[in-house]
């Protein structure tokens, strides 16, 4: 099932921890829901404003979106992770540097982009940017980065 022009279903549900683990990561109704509002309000934007900045359609690849309880846990994930109710996704631009797309995404977030919670995560962390959004609640736009052998520090742009 296609979410967005851009983004699709399978992209939030696939995981080789569940895969491994033999759990089904089939997203619930609800988190569909939330899935297709995450992209269509922050990761369609997003995606196309990386775009004008490279000159060329540059795909962002979700590697965890959805997280059922049980994948969650194994996979380490705090007790109300958004990602259980696939409010956030880690994603990375394909081809095109990673703290630039950060920038462009706190710039979109200061546009008005509903952005609630983003993080930069250090390669030795994986490298992503976890994008969290709510419709329950205002955005609170906090951007953080998270080094290696450090904690969580807030992020300001460069
Ligand atoms: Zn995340």
């Amino acid at each position: 099932m296609q979410l967005t022009p851009n983004f699709a279903l399978w992209e939030f549900e696939r995981s080789d921890k569940a895969i491994e683990h033999g759990i089904d990561n089939r997203a619930p109704l609800f988190a569909v829901g939330n899935a297709r509002v995450l992209c269509a309000a922050v990761l369609e934007p997003w995606r196309w404003l990386i775009g004008v900045d490279a000159g060329a359609e540059v795909p962002i690849e979700v590697r965890s979106g959805y997280r059922c309880k049980p994948l969650n846990k194994i996979v380490g994930g705090v007790a109300l992770s958004r990602h259980l109710t696939a409010e956030a996704a880690d994603c990375k631009p394909v081809g095109f540097d990673i703290d630039e797309a950060f920038s462009l995404l706190y710039e979109l977030a200061m546009d008005g982009v509903p952005v609630d919670k983003a993080i930069l995560y250090a390669p030795e962390r994986g490298g992503s940017i976890h994008v969290a959004y709510s419709t329950s609640i205002e955005p609170r736009r906090r951007f953080y980065f998270w080094p290696a052998g450090r904690s969580l520090e807030l992020w300001t742009p460069p």
